[in-house]
């Protein structure tokens, strides 16, 4: 089943390119492994996957202890300071940055680490109470006071769009994703240059890739649906 999927989804990345005049190499898929086995995640790396996301810090080193083959692993949830001294060198990618205790204590980590950390400032752009992330509005006046971190690489912007049956109507959020990272780029703010729009999920990344997404987060239209009842 997973195969199966993950040629759909492959074949669908490809034709939001093809509509978008984009190169398929400009979008990177990011398999949502969460909740999911080893034994999952061993399926698609057998079909050539390297690049997978989770959003909670435990579940990253449980399977990072378990798979020895060099991967690529997003931390893409809600990230508590007190979390973060374990994910250098085992996360690639931190999605969730949304507040400067959250920045200082990633700088902190990095830095004791001697590396840095590539990160992308969650934008709420719904503005949705259930969600984490910062509004646009305050968006680059955190990027300025972060921005002089020397081991934190900021490469660009993510948003969780809401829940919903059509996904032309998260288009807007996209959209005004993409405008705030060109707009934060036209400020040259010493250190920051972005490249990177992480959004785009199961319901909605084509949509997302036609309107610039760089990394789109997969998860049930690879894996399936997750049961949380069991976790
Ligand atoms: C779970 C999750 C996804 C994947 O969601 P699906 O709808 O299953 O594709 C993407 N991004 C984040 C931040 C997630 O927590």
């Amino acid at each position: 089943m997973i195969k199966e999927n993950l040629e759909i989804v492959e074949e669908n990345i490809q034709k939001a390119c093809k509509k978008a005049g984009r190169d398929r190499s400009e979008v990177t898929l990011i398999a949502v492994s969460k909740t999911k086995p080893v034994s999952d995640i061993r399926q698609a790396m057998d079909c050539g996957i390297t690049v997978f996301g989770e959003n909670k810090v435990q579940e990253i080193r449980d399977k990072t202890a378990e798979i020895k083959e060099p991967l690529s692993w997003h931390m893409i949830g809600h990230l508590q300071a007190n979390k973060v001294k374990y994910l250098p060198g085992v996360a690639c990618m931190i999605h969730s940055v949304d507040n400067d205790k959250l920045a200082a204590e990633i700088e902190k980590q990095a830095a004791k680490h001697d590396l840095v950390m590539d990160v992308l400032i969650e934008v709420n752009m719904a503005k949705e109470d259930t969600k984490f992330g910062i509004t646009p509005e305050e968006t680059i006046d955190f990027v300025k006071r972060i921005s002089a971190y020397e081991h934190l690489n900021i490469r660009g912007l993510m948003t969780i769009a809401p829940y919903t049956d059509d996904p032309e109507s998260n288009r807007e959020y996209f959209k005004g994703l993409r405008l705030l990272k060109d707009e934060i780029n036209s400020l040259n703010i010493p250190g920051v240059k972005m490249d990177t729009l992480s959004m785009g999920m199961t319901g909605d990344y084509m949509v997302a890739i036609e309107e610039g997404a760089t990394l789109v987060r997969v998860g049930t239209g690879i894996f399936g649906e997750r049961d949380y009842s069991i976790v």
